[in-house]
């Protein structure tokens, strides 16, 4: 089962695919670095210095990926982490962060007061969940702010766990629609 954990930039779907990793017999892939390595994108923006994304190629390539990775061990789940995952999974798991909270981890992580302000705009008005309600099947939500990396991981761990048993029932709580963050961006 390959599972979109998509996201703005420092919800947390890198920590929190580390530590699933670490944690379960599960698999990610770590597209925006596969991007870079298999040169998959058209385009290099110097300024904004990052890739644009070759759609295209990436969905012709992985399921070659994701098929030879099963052939090689049991997984049952692969992750495919990066905030365009949405894109290509037809299950996604949407991290999001208070807009407030997530500055606070973009500053620690150095980002530009533009990029920072950007990403925490997107962040308020749900911009990365209204595209997975475009593009994806099925969609869960998982509210990162407060919580620890770890807490977050077991969430997005009894979201997979649920699924791979049929027992969606379970995931009333992740359905998407109970957070408003548009007030909190002046
Ligand atoms: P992304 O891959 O979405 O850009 P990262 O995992 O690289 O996010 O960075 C998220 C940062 O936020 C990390 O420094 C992590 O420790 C921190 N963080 C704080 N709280 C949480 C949480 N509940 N879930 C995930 N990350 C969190
Ligand atoms: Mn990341």
């Amino acid at each position: 089962m390959l599972i979109g954990l998509t996201g703005t930039p420092g919800t947390g779907k890198t920590s929190v695919s580390k530590l699933l990793e670490k944690r379960r017999q599960w698999k990610a892939i770590y597209l925006n670095d596969l991007i870079k390595e298999e040169h998959l994108y058209t385009d290099v923006d110097e300024k904004r210095d990052s890739v644009v994304a070759d759609m295209e190629l990436i969905r012709s390539r992985l399921p070659e990926l994701t098929d030879e990775m099963e052939k090689k061990s049991a997984n049952k789940v692969i992750i495919l982490e990066s905030h365009l995952a949405h894109y290509i999974t037809d299950i996604a798991i949407v991290l999001r962060a208070y807009p407030p909270e997530l500055k606070t981890r973009l500053e620690k992580r150095g980002y530009s007061e533009e990029k920072i302000n950007e990403n925490a705009e997107a962040e308020s008005i749900d911009l990365i969940l209204a595209e997975a309600f475009e593009w994806c099947d099925k969609i869960f939500e998982v509210n990162t702010t407060g919580r620890t990396v770890e807490e977050t991981a077991g969430d997005v761990e009894k979201i997979i766990d649920s699924l791979l048993s049929g027992k969606e029932e379970e995931l009333q709580e992740y359905i998407p629609g109970s957070l408003d963050w548009i007030d909190s961006v002046p």
